[in-house]
């Protein structure tokens, strides 16, 4: 096979097949793989069975490559080899559809937001074994152990599952516009500041490559008030929205909040969904105020902090 088009398949195995540690400071490498798998796509070369067979062993014998990561490699052809076929033609009771006509100009779809979770678990290797298992059903893009190393454990196009059902604003298919990342913590402890800095250092990252809104930076219990609580309330989200992720608020304690103010109108234009108006409720305060009281009706300090909140988003 010619040089170029080698050094394409390389780019596509490696770009779609390496769970790594994260090279955070690098992100022009991930630009120039991500050019080399659009250009691998616009020739549109089909692999012969010769090259795949060139490609399949040269796999083997690369240490990097461990049983679960070819497991990992393997999945992604798999998907790779369905996208490549034309779509089956759709069919619409009294609508006619022609053939397929593939177009030559496109390329993978990007996240536009992040997901963030507490593993409430007690390792990092814990959480990977458990995303390595294919009876758990679960998965997160990145996962992040207390002393800051980053695995990545899926690349960002692809779908993880890692948020469940949920939704936020008019997003109801989370998994399929984020990214997952899971922070190794057991749900009660502090966050360690090593994890906290290569999380920043993570998000500045994805903020960059795709683009993604300041207010798209959320936790897991925002989207899924009624099933879930993390991250706990001994996140940082101030920290975060400092630093360009998330929004936060000045609290000004002499404000005082309009009468006709109407607390579930406001969680609603946040993102959260109100069908339980207590779940939404204590899914604000443990983001915005750190408290996980159980109650169903806001203070009037949380009420002034709602309001502050609300109108960031106006
Ligand atoms: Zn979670």
């Amino acid at each position: 096979m010619s040089k170029n088009i080698y050094f394409g398949l390389i780019m596509i195995l490696t770009f779609a097949c390496s769970p790594k540690v994260v090279t955070v400071k690098s992100p022009p490498e991930v630009k120039i793989v991500e050019k080399e798998v659009i250009k691998y796509v616009e020739r549109r070369v089909p692999l012969s069975a010769r090259d795949q067979k060139y490609l399949d062993d040269a796999l083997r014998t690369d240490s990097q490559y461990n049983n679960r990561n070819w497991e990992y490699a393997r999945q992604a052809k798999d998907l790779a080899n369905i996208i490549a076929r034309p779509p089956a033609i759709v069919h619409l009771d009294n609508v006619n559809f022609g053939q397929f006509e593939g177009t030559y100009n496109f390329n993978l779809r990007r996240p536009n937001m992040v997901i963030i979770h507490h593993t409430a678990q007690n390792s990092c290797e814990q959480t990977i074994r458990t995303f390595q298992l294919t009876r758990t059903q679960v998965s997160a893009h990145y996962v992040i152990c207390r002393n800051g190393t980053i695995f990545q454990m899926l690349n960002d196009h692809l779908r993880a599952w890692h948020a469940g059902n949920g939704s936020w604003g008019n997003i109801t298919e989370i998994n399929s516009s984020s990214i997952g990342i899971e922070l190794d913590n057991n749900g009660t402890e502090p966050f360690q500041e090593a994890q906290i800095q290569s999380l920043i250092k993570l998000l500045g990252h994805l903020k960059k490559s795709y683009n993604i809104p300041a207010k798209n930076f959320i936790g897991h219990s925002d989207i899924a008030p009624t099933r879930k609580n993390d991250p706990s309330t001994k996140f940082p989200w101030k920290r975060l929205a400092e630093a360009g992720f998330g929004i936060w608020y000045v609290d000004n304690p002499y404000l005082v909040v309009p009468p006709d103010f109407n607390e579930l109108q406001a969680l609603r234009i946040i993102g959260y969904n109100i069908d339980d108006p207590g779940a939404a409720i204590i899914a604000f305060r443990r983001h915005f105020c750190a408290s996980e009281s159980k109650s169903n009706t806001l203070t009037p300090t949380e009420k002034r902090i709602l309001f502050q909140v609300y109108t960031k988003f106006m």
